[in-house]
């Protein structure tokens, strides 16, 4: 599904130069379920970034379900990450004002899917996170672990290749972190690939293999013994 070769991230800021991955090698497999784990710093999200198409500065390889993809132009990586990827971020990053349908269309309006077919795709993807009895409620009327869950849906109208999430469960309480869990263990026993970042062990444990990283490297990628299965 995805691989990457030798990534290497160097942040310039002003005269410092600071290296923030420093040659990392993955392969992650289609179906997989994924936490990358490691100590605030170690380099999370500024793979996660890379990972997401969100950030196209960086040297190495990163071949996408057998594309190269490496270094694309702002807008061929913004197409890649419209189409291939559902990306949910910690702090959930709804529009306020808008209502639950209307955040969950919105990617499908950049990707110029007609109106009725994106209704029909948004209500079902609501559906899916358990909230389809609130598509019309705004999203700053809702709850945290609910706005979490809003954030998946619009991540999988697209039926991207991959979901990722950087610290999905890093701003809720534990109850609604156990149900945001369900949904992305629900997401991958469908057959969904899915790459998150959480420091939690007790989060982890809901996944299949961790990956860690140290100050900007690798180093320890397993199977996940006593998995929690909910
Ligand atoms: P994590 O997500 O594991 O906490 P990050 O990937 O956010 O770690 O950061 C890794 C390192 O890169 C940290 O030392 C951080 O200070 C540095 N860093 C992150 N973003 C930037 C940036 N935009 N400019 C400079 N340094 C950065
Ligand atoms: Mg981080």
């Amino acid at each position: 599904m995805l691989e990457v070769r030798n990534i290497v991230k160097t942040y310039v800021t002003g005269e410092l130069d600071f290296t923030a991955l420093k040659g990392i090698n993955l392969t992650i497999e289609k179906g997989e379920f994924t936490s990358i784990m490691g100590p605030s710093g170690s380099g999370k999200s500024t793979f996660m970034n890379i990972l997401g198409c969100l950030d196209n500065q960086y040297k190495g390889e990163y071949i996408l379900n057998g594309n190269d993809i490496s270094n694309l132009k702002d807008d061929d990586l913004a197409h890649i990450r419209n189409k291939d990827i559902g990306f949910v971020f910690q702090a959930f990053n709804l529009l306020p004002r808008m209502t639950l349908l209307e955040n969950v269309e919105l990617p499908m309006i950049y990707a110029g899917v007609p109106l009725k077919e994106r209704r029909k795709k948004a209500v079902e993807a609501l559906e899916k996170v358990g909230l389809g009895d609130r598509i019309k409620h705004k999203s700053n009327e809702i709850s945290g672990g609910q706005k979490q869950r809003v954030a998946i849906a619009r991540a999988i109208v697209n039926n991207p290749k991959v979901i990722m999430a950087d610290e999905p469960t890093g701003n809720l309480d534990t109850k609604s972190s156990v149900e945001i869990m369900k949904i992305f263990q629900n997401l991958n026993e469908e057959g969904a690939t899915v790459v998150m970042v959480t420091h939690e062990e007790d989060i982890a444990r809901y996944t299949k293999r961790i990956v860690k990283f140290k100050d900007g490297e690798i180093v320890l990628d397993k199977m996940v013994g006593n998995r929690i299965i909910l």
